[in-house]
């Protein structure tokens, strides 16, 4: 058990003074005590808020950010991309996935997120059989959020074909080949090493209909993670298949409910919006990465309008800081429709993402309390006190000067995950250790 003691904090119920937070052994939330006494707590002088969780990260791919930049001259878009993605992680072997992770998971927590879902789908070596361990990647990256001390939740996805027409996969895609069996085996591992786990679906030109149903049926609980309509030719694609868009074909082919995480989602009709929106599944929405690939502007304000619910994610990493992706969010609308606020959402708008950040977030990892309450997950930051960008706000106001205005250093001093102080005075106590393994893989990768 541990106990923390904040000068203020952001409750369900507004901000409250000199907060006394109890965690249980589990990683929980316990109490939650405004004016509560400060005997046993380690105690903080500053603004203290609910972590958002990262609903979409595949660690891996922070040892790319930046290698995919230089143009041929050609076309370059989403497709392009991904070839050179898959060029990348044919040379990773457990090892180096463990240290990427390490590194990606450091800087997650640095960056302001309490917990991830790990949407993982290198399962096999590059020469597409299974290691000794099947669920030997899946462990490695594990092991990174435990060296990170990052609350995660792991979600190995299935992965069988290469289009929608059901076409064999390619073969620098063997290493992901997993049908729902052999992501119930990873899973069981997973388990058994306290790893809290979630079914991922890659997406639907890479999981068939059938083996979708199978999957579902051997997993009648827990969140359902799964890419859809990232992509233009995606789209095309699904319709020259199946004759549906492939949000309604995922509607007829599921019961889409808050259980489930759609990921991008970045190519629907204003109907499909609505539809998703009263699902109550959470549009997983990742805009550094949507921005960095091309992908194109998710309909926030159709989402907005229909009270959908959102998360947010840093995919591919070429950012891991909460309000990147934010910030992102809001000035892609805002440029596409000249506007600053959405309409009939009166208050803070940098507290208002933030907060539905978080609520998305723990949604989309299968929590069933969010925010600092008792029962949620005990994860938050706290905010340095003395930050110039702080400077004299009070309230949500604080929460929007984060977002919107951060000049130099990160005002996020402390962060808590799993009831955890992992973060101090804004430097993690393994980051030099985990920098140094970073280090060292990405020479011999890059070399
Ligand atoms: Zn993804």
């Amino acid at each position: 058990m541990s106990a923390y003691w904040v000068s203020q904090a952001k409750l369900a119920s507004g901000w409250r003074q000199n907060v006394r937070i109890e965690c249980d052994v589990h990683g929980l939330i316990e109490s939650v005590t405004p004016e509560g006494s400060k005997e046993g707590a380690e105690c903080f002088d500053g603004a203290c808020l609910p972590a958002p969780s990262n609903v979409h990260s595949h660690a891996f791919q922070r040892a790319m950010a930046g290698l995919a930049e230089l143009s041929n001259g050609g076309r370059d878009d989403f497709w392009s991309w991904r070839e050179r993605m898959y060029a990348f992680l044919a040379r990773l072997d457990p090892d180096d996935l463990q240290a990427i992770a390490a590194q990606a998971y450091v800087e997650m927590l640095k960056g302001g997120y309490g917990a991830v879902a790990e949407f993982h789908y290198i399962h096999r070596t590059p020469e597409g059989g299974w290691y000794e361990d099947k669920a030997a990647c899946a462990l490695a990256v594990a092991e990174g959020a435990a060296i990170a001390g990052l609350d995660l939740v792991f979600a190995p996805c299935v992965y069988l074909t290469a289009g929608f027409d059901g076409a064999p996969l390619q073969p620098q895609q063997k290493r992901f080949q997993a049908g729902p069996e052999d992501i119930a085996d990873i899973r069981g591992a997973l388990k058994r090493r306290g790893v809290r786990t979630a079914l991922a679906l890659h997406s639907l030109r890479a999981v068939p209909a059938d083996r979708i149903a199978e999957a579902l049926a051997g997993t009648p609980a827990g969140p359902v993670h799964m890419h859809v309509a990232e992509q233009v030719g995606e789209v095309e694609a699904c319709m020259s298949a199946t004759g549906r868009r492939p949000v309604e074909h995922l509607f007829d082919l599921a019961n889409v409910d808050t259980r489930w995480c759609l990921v991008h989602a970045t190519h629907m009709t204003p109907e499909e919006t609505s539809r998703v929106s009263r699902s109550g599944a959470v549009a997983g929405l990742c805009p550094t990465t949507e921005g960095n690939l091309g992908d194109g502007f998710f309909d926030f304000p159709g989402l907005e309008a229909h009270s959908g619910v959102f998360g947010v994610g840093t995919d591919s990493h070429v950012s891991l800081e909460v309000v990147e992706e934010l910030r992102w969010l809001d000035y892609g609308w805002r440029l596409r429709q000249q506007r600053r606020f959405a309409e009939g959402r009166a208050g803070h708008r940098g507290a208002d993402l933030w907060m539905r950040a978080v609520a998305g977030g723990a949604r989309a990892l299968g929590e069933a309390h969010c925010g600092l309450e008792p029962g949620a997950k005990a994860n938050f930051l706290i905010l340095d006190s003395d930050h110039p960008s702080l400077a004299g706000r009070q309230g949500d106001a604080l929460i929007d000067s984060l977002v919107f205005c951060r000049h130099g250093v990160s005002p996020i001093e402390t962060v808590i995950s799993n009831g955890v102080a992992v973060v101090r005075e804004g430097r993690h106590a393994e980051e030099d250790r985990v920098a140094d393994a970073y280090r060292r893989t990405m020479r011999k990768l890059v070399a």
